[in-house]
């Protein structure tokens, strides 16, 4: 049995009926198309086909055409396609390989050959799905920090300088904070390196947990986080980071057994129309952030990207 969904494209409606009779026992289920622009509705909708068996000779777009249409798909659900005709030189071979085909049977065509070519198409889609996954799973491991899940300094700093390119684009604000959590040092020394990476991760899905979905927010560095806020003004950043602040300091994780927690916000941002630089605006909230440990720790300060600048 092939726990796969075939789509079966054929113009002429006996074909297509004893394709399906001949596959129904085989496979998870059979559908079926008459046409090209039927076939790519399919394959386009839910829980769409990845084989599909097309007829090269059919009126409209033809077989080899819906090949091509077919091989603009996206690549991380790759189709594979057999192409069934009565051409069989092999030129006619090479010009439906060319088209984007996997796989080629001519008609007349024996049932237990079809029924074959449909497994091995299985064991290839089944192989190239295992690859896509793996290659999934490296790019979120790369990505994200493996302690707190958040994305990781390189990827962070990816967004900043994206986000910077479109408030230069589209004349938006951009602000972001720069945040440290308060005496850290402290929660190691008294209840150990293992509490204080719970510490963290606490704090840290605090955090993810009251951001906007429009934020983003990552690991910077050891007990350092870096909060991106599109489109916000300081008023509105100053805002934000309160909301932050005040998430971390009302936690209390079972895991922590009453350890208090709290974190210092150092705010900037940049007003519409300016052209900022990533460097100076980290500047700009490193320096409010010294200032808010400066004032007591556990508060937000903040420092307009002007006063930095021009420094
Ligand atoms: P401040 O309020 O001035 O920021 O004080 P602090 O103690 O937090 O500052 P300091 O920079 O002196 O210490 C940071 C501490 O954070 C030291 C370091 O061991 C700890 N730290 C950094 N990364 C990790 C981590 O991944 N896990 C744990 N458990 N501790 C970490
Ligand atoms: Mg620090
Ligand atoms: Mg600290």
């Amino acid at each position: 049995m092939i726990a796969m969904r075939v789509l079966i494209v054929d113009d002429e409606a006996d074909v297509r009926e004893l394709l399906t009779h001949q596959l129904q026992p085989h496979v998870r289920e059979v559908r079926t198309a008459a046409g090209g622009e039927e076939a790519l509705a399919i394959l386009r909708g839910p829980n769409a086909p990845r084989i599909v068996i097309i007829d090269w000779m059919m009126p409209g777009m033809d077989g080899l055409a819906l090949c091509r249409e077919i091989r603009k798909f996206p690549v991380d659900k790759y189709i594979y396609i057999l192409i069934l005709t009565a051409r069989n030189k092999p030129q006619d071979l090479v010009a439906a390989l060319e088209a984007g085909a996997d796989d080629y049977i001519a008609k007349p065509h024996d049932r237990a050959e079809l029924v074959a070519r449909l497994r091995a198409a299985e064991r290839m889609i089944r192989m190239q799905s295992t690859l896509v996954d793996r290659q999934q799973a490296l790019e979120v491991r790369a990505s994200h920090d493996s302690l707190t899940g958040l994305e990781n300094r390189a990827a962070i700093l990816d967004r900043l300088d994206a986000e910077i390119d479109r408030c230069e684009r589209d004349a938006s604000p951009l602000g972001v904070a720069l945040i440290d959590l308060d005496h850290f040092k402290r929660i190691n020394d008294t209840h150990g390196h293992l509490v204080g990476d719970r510490a963290l991760r606490a704090a840290a899905n605090a955090m993810a947990g009251a951001v906007r979905k429009y934020d983003g927010i990552g690991r910077y560095g050891g007990e350092e986080f870096l909060l991106i806020m599109p489109g916000c003004d300081l008023t509105r950043c100053v805002n934000q980071a309160e909301r932050l602040r005040s998430a971390v300091e009302t936690m209390h994780p079972e895991e922590l057994e009453g350890i208090r927690l709290t974190a210092s916000f150092g705010v900037s941002s940049v007003e519409p129309g300016m052209i900022p630089d990533a460097e100076s605006l980290l500047r700009a909230a490193d320096v409010a952030l010294y200032r808010a440990k400066q004032a007591g720790r556990n508060c937000v300060d903040f420092v307009p990207y002007t006063e930095v600048k021009n420094y």
